[in-house]
């Protein structure tokens, strides 16, 4: 059995709609996550801020506005009128109770609920939609097996204990179809697992049911070894080891967030990044494997990077230093990227500059400092255990002719990062693709 779960462009228009059906449509037995439809979490969200703010009317305006769009792709999307008037009476019930809720003060109970409706909207829809088909599918309500504990953690026992017995069988054929995103607390209220949770929502269920394999799909094509934007003949990734995937997290929206993986790669449930528009590709898999020793997988680059230097005589043969330095950056709630320190000195890296100036004049009262903007950290990945030679040197002599403001490495065993000018950055993408992959 598998998971496969579709954000909300898969599922943003009937033809998506119809598209994720025939994909999941194979004869095998699968649990189906569906996102809202794209916009609608969105749209929700901005009903509840008519509301905070006590504009009823136009809270309702709104959500009849979004309403009407539904009834669109309602039109579109059955061809049966049996099917479509299933639709819109579904999901008419909860426009109406969205509209219910609209006379009433907003609570932080009812906000939760009402950005739950766009998973329940598309999941009505799509399993209305197999059903006019004849496939044999059935809806679950994410609400009874999703919850968080006192903590906020996800609890996984619960969720094995009572979504198991939903699954009549794990050979039937059968499809079922659930909403990412929405949970109950442990206090037994509607609650989410933040935005975007619905990947998370596929791996925890792929995790409590140690499925075969979780896929994600998405309509974004692939992991490449290199910026297909910079570097020519990149190629894409087919394997990455989980904790090269959360190396690569860091570095932009195509890979899952490490919070999403930890469930699955805790689990030994291996996941699948796979593309809607390209479906027949084989896409990333990404699973505890062992890369072979030595291999890099990627290298990624991320830009508007700030690296400020704190240099102290005091630091020397001093504890405590470093404690100083990383509460300043605590209580301006920044987090530190890259680091590296001397015996005199300590360099460090953020990408969030808000609040650099009072950080700056803080460090100023340990030691002299130096700041400087528009750098960008280039990643090198794979399985970079110390014990293996040769590939510091190869990423190194491929930086010959590029400034390298830090370098970092031995954190992990999975990277080596560089901290250089955004200006340099295509050069030493070029030069270490070359370096490294030709
Ligand atoms: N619908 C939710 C959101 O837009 C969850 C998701 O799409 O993953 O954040
Ligand atoms: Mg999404």
């Amino acid at each position: 059995m598998k998971v496969m779960k579709f954000g909300g462009t898969s599922v943003g228009s009937a033809t998506r709609m119809k598209g994720v059906v025939e994909l999941v449509n194979d004869g095998e037995t699968k649990i189906v996550v569906l996102s809202a439809m794209s916009g609608t979490t969105n749209a929700l969200i901005e009903f509840t801020n008519y509301l905070r703010n006590g504009n009823a009317i136009g809270a309702v305006e709104h959500i009849t506005n979004l309403q009407n769009k539904y009834r669109q792709t309602i039109k579109e999307l059955y061809s049966d009128e049996k099917y479509s008037a299933m639709a819109n009476e579904k999901v008419g019930e909860i426009f109406n109770h969205l509209r219910s809720l609209a006379s009433q003060p907003l609570t932080s109970d009812n906000e939760k609920e009402i950005v739950a409706q766009g998973e329940m909207m598309s999941t009505n829809m799509v399993a209305i939609y197999m059903a006019e088909q004849g496939i044999n599918s059935a809806l679950l309500n994410s609400l009874d097996f999703m919850r968080l504990k006192a903590n906020e953690e996800p609890d996984m026992e619960y969720l094995a204990t009572n979504l198991n017995p939903l699954i009549e069988s794990r050979t039937d054929g059968k499809i079922y179809i659930a909403q990412g995103f929405i949970c109950m607390d442990s206090e037994n209220r509607i609650s989410n697992l933040q935005r975007g949770g619905s990947d998370y929502t596929a791996t925890l269920i792929g995790a409590a049911l140690q499925v075969e394999e979780i896929q994600i799909w998405t309509d974004i094509d692939g992991m490449h070894n290199n910026d297909p934007r910079i570097v020519e003949g990149t190629r894409p990734v087919r394997h990455l080891q989980f904790e090269e995937s959360a190396e690569l997290a860091y570095f932009g929206a195509k890979i899952l967030h490490p919070t999403c993986i930890l469930p699955a790669k805790l689990a030994g449930v291996p996941v699948r990044l796979l593309n809607t528009m390209d479906p027949k590709a084989e896409g990333t898999l990404i699973d505890n494997n062992l890369t072979e020793p030595g291999t890099i997988k990627a290298i990624a680059a991320k830009d508007n990077i700030t690296a400020i230097k704190i240099k102290s005589g005091r630091m020397l043969l001093a504890y405590g230093f470093l404690r100083k330095v990383f509460e300043i950056f605590e209580s301006y709630r920044t987090s530190i990227d890259m680091i590296c320190t001397s015996e005199v000195g300590v360099s460090m890296s953020i990408d969030n500059a808000n609040r650099l100036e009072e950080i700056t004049n803080e460090l100023q009262k340990y030691g002299t400092v130096t700041v400087d903007k528009d750098m960008c950290i280039i990643c090198v990945v794979g399985n970079l255990t110390w014990e293996n030679t040769g590939f510091e040197s190869r990423a190194m002599e491929a930086m010959k002719d590029i400034p390298v403001r830090m370098v970092s490495y031995g954190g992990s065993n999975y990277n080596i990062s560089f901290l250089i000018r955004m200006e340099d950055k295509e050069k030493a993408l070029r030069a270490l693709s070359k370096q490294i992959f030709n």
